[in-house]
């Protein structure tokens, strides 16, 4: 068997790239999506936190952000099969970015560049933070940044699901199957081997595999360096109502949004406890010991709150500088990456799978201009450094 494009994961990244490849009138090619669980059980989207904002200090994670929230809302409409419409239940409740004094300055610049790019976010005094949030303690504060529409959360599987069936409808092919071997033959990938024994001949091959990514990676005899990094997230409820709660990043770190009747609420375990990890078991130890404190120091009605069902996902954290790894390898012509996400690669599929096709089709970028996230930045140890990184 032989296909123009083999896509290896079927994760949002892969499963986006495959609907623009499908949708795309210059591509008249065959598209296969290898998946080896179909059920996206540990998948990093399922797992996410789901949600997008604006707010990054790299332009071009601002203009993938924005992209992807003009994609979400056009979503049930786009994404329709046979007159179903996809709901990706995307709600805008903003994000708001707390800083102490001195982190004023950092959230001052980030503020101006993200207002310059369209974004609408609003710069908040703390007596602002005050008025809009009563519940929330602001005293140790010197400002926000919160985003007044096009940020927010949404059902990261729904998200997925649309992009998949959309892009089956389209004529793309999903193989239950993992790639364990690439056969190179000089600057070229000729075929993988799938883990069922059976080889596929393909034109091109996209590596967007998560954290799966090195693995496949080292098959094609590629360094890359992205590791798994274990990410919980925490189910809380509150006996207390919290008026207009956006998703809250404090400057400590944490993170709390609303979801359903209750909240999520997360924080990254310090850099000395956060070893490459491939287990699922939820980090609670970091709840009580760390993250809880934070909460109700933020939040003094959180004092009062119980965790209920908890999970824990895989960051494919990039060690370089935290963006995505995006496009072919100088020494591979037809191996494409997107990898190294380091948690905001939910939102970026969007704006990231329809990059992948204007380099598999049109051979460059045609929309947003993406070439200072390629591989050279990596390989000439120039990092491309995002200061927003949740
Ligand atoms: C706890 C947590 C919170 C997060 N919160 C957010 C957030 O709020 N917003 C945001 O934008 N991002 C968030 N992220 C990050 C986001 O989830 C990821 O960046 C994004 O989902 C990556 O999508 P992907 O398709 O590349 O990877 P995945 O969704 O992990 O999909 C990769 C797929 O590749 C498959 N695969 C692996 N190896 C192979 C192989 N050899 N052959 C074939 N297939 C293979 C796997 O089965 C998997 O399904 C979060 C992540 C975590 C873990």
């Amino acid at each position: 068997m032989h296909f123009d494009v083999v896509i290896a994961g079927g994760g949002a990244v892969g499963s986006a790239a495959a609907y623009f490849l499908t949708a795309d009138p210059g591509f008249r090619g065959s598209v296969a999506v290898l998946e080896p669980d179909p059920t996206y059980q540990r998948c990093a989207t399922t797992l996410s936190a789901a949600s997008i904002r604006h707010q990054f200090s790299t332009p071009e994670n601002i203009r993938m952000s924005q992209f992807g929230t003009e994609f979400l809302r056009r979503f049930p409409e786009d994404l329709a099969v046979d007159g179903t419409r996809p709901d990706p239940a995307f709600v805008e409740g903003g994000y708001l970015f707390l800083a102490t004094r001195a982190g004023l300055p950092v959230l001052r610049e980030n503020h101006a560049l993200q207002c310059s790019l369209g974004a609408d976010i609003a710069l908040l005094e703390p007596g602002d933070l005050a008025t809009r949030y009563p519940w929330m303690r602001v005293d140790d504060l010197a400002g926000g940044t919160l985003g007044l529409s096009g940020e927010g959360w949404l059902d990261a599987y729904g998200l997925l699901q649309g992009l998949r069936r959309k892009a089956i409808a389209q004529g793309a092919v999903y193989l239950p199957h993992r790639v364990v071997s690439v056969d190179r033959a000089g600057r070229r990938v000729r075929s993988v081997g799938l883990d069922d024994g059976r080889g596929l001949g393909c034109g091109a091959l996209v590596n967007a595999a998560g954290i799966g990514a090195p693995v496949l990676a080292r098959l094609a005899g590629i360094d890359l360096p992205v590791q798994a990094r274990k990410r919980s997230v925490f189910y809380l409820q509150c006996p207390q109502i919290l008026p207009g709660c956006p998703m809250v990043i404090d400057p400590s770190g944490a993170y709390f949004r609303p979801e359903g009747q209750g909240f999520i609420a997360g924080i990254a375990p310090p850099p000395e406890q956060d070893p490459e990890c491939h287990d699922f078991d939820v980090q609670h130890a970091l709840f009580e010991g760390l993250l809880w404190p934070l909460l109700a120091a933020r939040v003094p009605a959180f004092e009062a709150l119980r965790c209920g069902r908890s999970w824990a996902g895989h960051y494919d954290m990039n060690l370089v500088d935290q963006n995505v790894i995006l496009g072919p390898h100088p020494d591979l012509d037809n191996l494409y990456f997107a990898n190294g996400f380091s948690g905001h690669g939910m939102q970026q599929a969007p704006a990231v799978g329809r990059a992948l096709v204007e380099l598999i089709v049109h051979g460059g970028f045609r929309t947003l201009d993406l070439e200072r996230l390629g591989w050279r930045r990596i390989l000439e140890g120039r990092p491309l450094i995002e200061r927003n990184v949740v």
